[in-house]
């Protein structure tokens, strides 16, 4: 027996409980970021200071240069207390309260480059103008590092060799009203794969971000890594953050069903979809922010292969998603839709921000319903045709730029600190082999 450690042991006092609230925001290279305050003093009206130049900071942890927010300013991380959470049960960790706040200016008003803020107003647009509410459920996928046990694609062993701390993960994001609905071994070696409950779009995107951060946390009580990290190695399998939608009416009803039309999806969601499909080469540099993510978004990677909505096609950009019909159900509540191309590289409240800006574009400039994929993709013949997304992260941002629509749906500043971020990034990473750029992201995420 260890008598250091045991007498370590007795005589450490015991951790106090909840002795924080962590005020929490994302920032462009979708690391939640934040500060603390006492819980005993924290009430719904609560925030914490915050600098503009945050938001210049990318994956890598510095600040990057000829930003358009320099040393100068201030800003409010207003708590939105209706998102308090508990993180209780991390083995060796105090429990913690967490809240997301909305970053605003001094006098309270919503400043011009939040995320949050963003998601926020285009949900509100879109249930005034045109009476659509959404849900909307992210699909995190993840590999545990430097695991040696011989792995099989979806086996009950590698489902066990996640325990013990699975169990505790799924106990602990259960407590923090996370909602995870599935946890399953995934293809590629040592990869998981959580699901949670759809949400209302904001809860949605910010029970991703506690996803994240817990299961890294709770891993690491164990002395166990994970990244979640689109692609680990540039010759094994990806992973991918796949979000969840669907189209109701306000009274709960489903928007997306028309039993007659191609796919059973209605008209309203096809012209909706068209929206996604036609922005989506603008928006890659947003879903797919990384150098690496460009590793994962090619043919035969059950990821995306071409800009297109597809009928249970894990190739598509849009997937229209199979419904449970099993003694009878339904399918008209449960029709929804999958955004396939993101990775965890993207701030989920951008990520689904733009996700629903692009559909709200799709319905005010009265597109037609989106083409609807069946059956296999034929690119050799068939679906040539198909809109490619950008190859390089590069080439995204260039494309980005170069979209008038898509920058005017951000403040100047907002898509100049983006573009400023992300190329600072390809430098950084430019003359590094896709492995160093992958164990540098691994790291990261
Ligand atoms: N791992 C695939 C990806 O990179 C998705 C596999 C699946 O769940 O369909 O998105
Ligand atoms: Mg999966």
């Amino acid at each position: 027996m260890n008598t250091s450690l045991t007498t370590d042991q007795s005589t450490q006092t015991e951790i106090a409980h909840n002795i924080f609230t962590f005020i929490a925001t994302c920032d462009f290279s979708a690391r939640t970021k934040g500060r603390a305050m006492a819980s005993k003093v924290f009430t719904d009206t609560s925030s914490v200071g915050w600098v503009p130049a945050n938001l210049g900071i990318g994956p890598l942890g510095h600040i990057v240069d000829d930003l358009p927010y320099g040393a100068s300013g201030d800003l409010r991380l207003l708590a939105d207390a209706s998102s308090r959470a508990t993180i209780t049960g991390i083995p060796g960790q105090a429990d913690l309260d967490y809240c997301f706040g909305n970053i605003v200016n001094t006098d309270g008003s919503p400043w011009e480059s939040c995320s949050r803020t963003f998601l926020n107003n285009t949900v509100r647009t879109l249930r005034d103008k045109y009476g659509i509410t959404f849900t909307a459920a992210f699909e995190h996928e993840f590999v545990e590092r430097a695991t040696t046990r011989y792995p099989h694609p979806f086996s009950f062993s590698n489902f066990m060799s996640a325990e013990p701390v699975s169990s505790t993960l799924f106990k602990v994001l259960e407590d923090a009203g996370v909602e995870p609905e599935c946890w399953l071994p995934e293809y590629a070696q040592h990869q998981y794969e959580l699901t949670m409950k759809p949400a209302e779009p904001v809860v949605a995107a910010d029970r991703a971000l506690l996803l994240r951060d817990i299961t890294t946390n709770v891993y690491r009580a164990f002395d166990r890594e994970v990244t979640f990290t689109p692609v680990t190695h540039p010759e094994k399998g990806g992973s991918g953050v796949h979000i969840h939608y669907g189209l109701y009416a306000e009274n709960g009803d489903s928007l997306a069903f028309d039993a007659d039309r191609p796919g059973r999806v209605s008209k309203l969601a096809g012209v909706f979809n068209a929206g996604i499909i036609k922005y989506a080469p603008e928006l890659t540099a947003i879903f797919a922010p990384l150098t690496v993510s460009y590793l994962r978004l090619k043919p035969d990677n059950w990821s995306t292969a071409r800009a297109f909505c597809g009928l249970q096609n894990r190739e598509s950009l849009v997937r229209v998603c199979p419904t449970n019909e099993i003694g009878g159900k339904d399918p008209a509540q449960q029709l929804h839709f999958e955004f396939r191309g993101a990775d965890a590289g993207a701030n989920p409240w951008l990520l689904l921000g733009v996700i629903l800006r692009a559909g709200l574009a799709g319905l005010d400039e009265g597109l037609d319903p989106v083409d609807i994929v069946e059956g296999e993709l034929d690119l050799e013949d068939d679906h040539s045709e198909l809109a490619k997304l950008p190859e390089t992260l590069s080439e995204a941002l260039d494309v980005f730029e170069a979209s008038e629509t898509v920058r005017s749906w951000f403040a100047p500043a907002f898509s100049d600190t983006y573009l400023k971020v992300k190329r600072d990034e390809v430098e950084q990473l430019r003359g590094k082999s896709f492995e160093e750029q992958c164990d540098i992201y691994a790291a990261v995420y």
